[in-house]
């Protein structure tokens, strides 16, 4: 009877957590508390009140802006894709202050982008890293597409995204967009010397997820 109140007790307060918003990481000040599993939990709950329509906004009112004005501590990296329709903080339910986003189409990377997220790793201690690809990605079809006569600097983007495309020969797009994620994944696991470190070291995790623009959903991937 003991540990059926006890397990009721326990749902009871998973589900205020998930419905609340409950999230530690917000305004705490030594991010690096926050482990990889519970950042994701994080990221997952909020996709679950973004799906369901309960999305709660919070932490974007000007309290929260003055409360971080002076020092950042997000909880997650988002590597994402430029495109309008996948805004992390808006389909993770975050806040200012919770996300450390960087966004290029198709999600590539480069030494910019890199810098970038050794900075939120080495220096804001946030432990968890997304490479977030989406469906129907404007630089997947454009990469599965290319005639390799592109103007400008897209052919840069599609060059990044081609091992994707050849490895997934006669599959469809949503195929090479995944192989595309798992690519960029195992870069940043192996990116010497700081990213690799970490990686090995347990202290950060990266993962690829996908969102799918039909459902809302992000669904995390599985490693190889
Ligand atoms: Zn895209």
């Amino acid at each position: 009877m003991k540990i059926r109140k006890s397990l009721c007790h326990l749902i009871l307060v998973c589900f205020f957590m998930t419905c609340s918003g409950f999230n530690p990481a917000a305004g705490q000040e030594h991010a690096e508390k926050i482990k990889p599993a519970e950042a994701m939990r994080f990221l997952e709950e909020g996709n679950i009140r973004f799906v369901s329509g309960k999305s709660l906004h919070l932490r974007q009112d000007n309290d929260r802006r003055k409360e971080i004005a002076n020092g950042q501590h997000p909880f997650a990296v988002i590597l994402g894709c430029a495109d309008s329709r996948t805004s992390p903080e808006i389909l993770f339910d975050q806040g200012l202050g919770d996300l450390f986003v960087t966004r290029e189409a198709g999600n590539v990377i480069d030494a910019h982008t890199i810098g970038g997220i050794e900075y939120a790793v080495e220096h804001l201690h946030t432990s968890l890293i997304v490479v977030l690809g989406h469906e129907r990605c404007g630089a997947i079809a454009a990469a599965r597409d290319s005639t390799h006569d592109e103007a400008g600097h897209i052919k840069s983007i599609i060059a990044s995204i081609q091992p994707a495309v050849q490895a997934t020969r006669g599959q469809d797009a949503e195929a090479t967009c995944r192989a595309n994620i798992r690519n960029i994944v195992a870069a940043l696991q192996t990116d010497e010397p700081l990213l690799k470190h970490f990686v090995d070291s347990g202290e950060v995790v990266v993962v690829g997820a996908y969102y799918n623009l039909d459902t809302g959903m992000v669904i995390f991937l599985d490693e190889k």
